[in-house]
């Protein structure tokens, strides 16, 4: 219960935004208010609904595509270029992130503020060319890498998030993006996202990011490093995997225990980067 609730402000401007959460330790912004509204966080006492600020617009530019922080899960599943992107592989993870119910209702940026241990559009975006933009109140644009690994700083000084930047694939690329959950339908408990760029004949880059063995999804940079440059088949990701699984501690609760998730990892790791291989060739 929101029992301490007392201000609710609706700013028409970034700047106004970031002075009104700022200058006040009990306030937070209110995208969807899906995850506001279910954690109930008693000492709340101003939502700051961000919905008059104009970032529920999605645009699609010859080289990427911006995607507004308050754009719901719904709409980047339904507009033409979002939905298009890499194949329906964005489309794939933002519906494994909520019901139908709630992809109306939370927003991207609520999703990507509160995204856990294997969430799908994490966990896609890290494998992704993407960006994101956001105020502080001076504004920024930093890789989305960086956003996952910096996420806890930029919720302590209260930046808002603006807008995801999606550069669209360069040909001879393309990803893929496999889970494992309860259901094919349900939440994964483990999901491996891969990019490979083909030069060649070879896989002149290559990414992947496993969510589910880590509080947050994470890119396995050694695998990347083993697998850049080479003909891509079974037995060579396989040993790669193994190497850049090796020394991982993994993660667990009660839908999986990190020696499940760790197998997780190396067979959907080995699927999405077969997938991306083939699909980019
Ligand atoms: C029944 C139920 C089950 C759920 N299960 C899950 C789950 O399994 N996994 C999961 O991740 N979520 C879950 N959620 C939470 C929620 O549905 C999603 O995470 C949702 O997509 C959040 O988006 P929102 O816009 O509604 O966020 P909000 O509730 O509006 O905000 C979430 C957080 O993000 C901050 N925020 C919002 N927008 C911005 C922005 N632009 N910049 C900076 N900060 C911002 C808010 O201040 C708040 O702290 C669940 C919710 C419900 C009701």
């Amino acid at each position: 219960m929101l029992r301490q609730l007392k201000h609710y402000e609706r700013p028409q401007t970034i700047e106004e935004a970031v002075a009104l959460a700022q200058s006040n330790s009990a306030a937070q912004y209110l995208g969807g208010g899906a995850w506001i509204v279910a954690k109930g966080d008693p000492s709340l006492s101003m939502v700051i609904d961000l919905q008059h600020l104009g970032l529920n617009t999605i645009t699609g530019e010859l080289e990427q595509i911006r995607i507004g922080a308050t754009a719901s899960l719904q709409a980047l599943i339904e507009h033409p270029d979002t939905a298009a992107f890499a194949d329906g592989v964005l489309v794939k993870a933002a519906r494994l992130t909520q019901s139908r119910n709630l992809r109306e209702q939370g927003t991207l940026g609520g999703t990507l503020i509160v995204a856990g241990p294997a969430d799908p559009l994490t966990t896609v975006l890290l494998v992704c060319d993407a960006e994101v933009a956001y105020a502080d109140p001076a504004r920024h644009v930093a890789p989305f890498t960086s956003f996952v690994a910096y996420r806890e700083r930029m919720l302590k000084v209260k930046a808002l998030l603006t807008e995801l930047r999606l550069k669209r694939l360069a040909p001879r690329s393309a990803l893929a993006y496999h889970t494992v959950g309860r259901s094919p339908l349900d939440k994964p408990i483990v999901g491996a996202a891969a990019f490979v760029k083909v030069d060649e004949g070879l896989a002149a880059e290559v990414r992947l990011a496993i969510g589910g063995i880590a509080p947050l999804p994470v890119r396995l940079p050694k695998v990347e490093v083993l697998l850049r440059g080479q003909l891509l088949d079974e037995a060579r990701i396989k040993e790669a995997l193994e190497a850049g699984l090796e020394g991982v501690e993994g993660y667990e609760d009660y839908r999986g225990s990190r020696a499940y998730r760790l197998e997780m990892a190396r067979v959907l790791g080995r699927r999405a980067l077969l997938e991306a291989w083939q699909k980019a060739r």
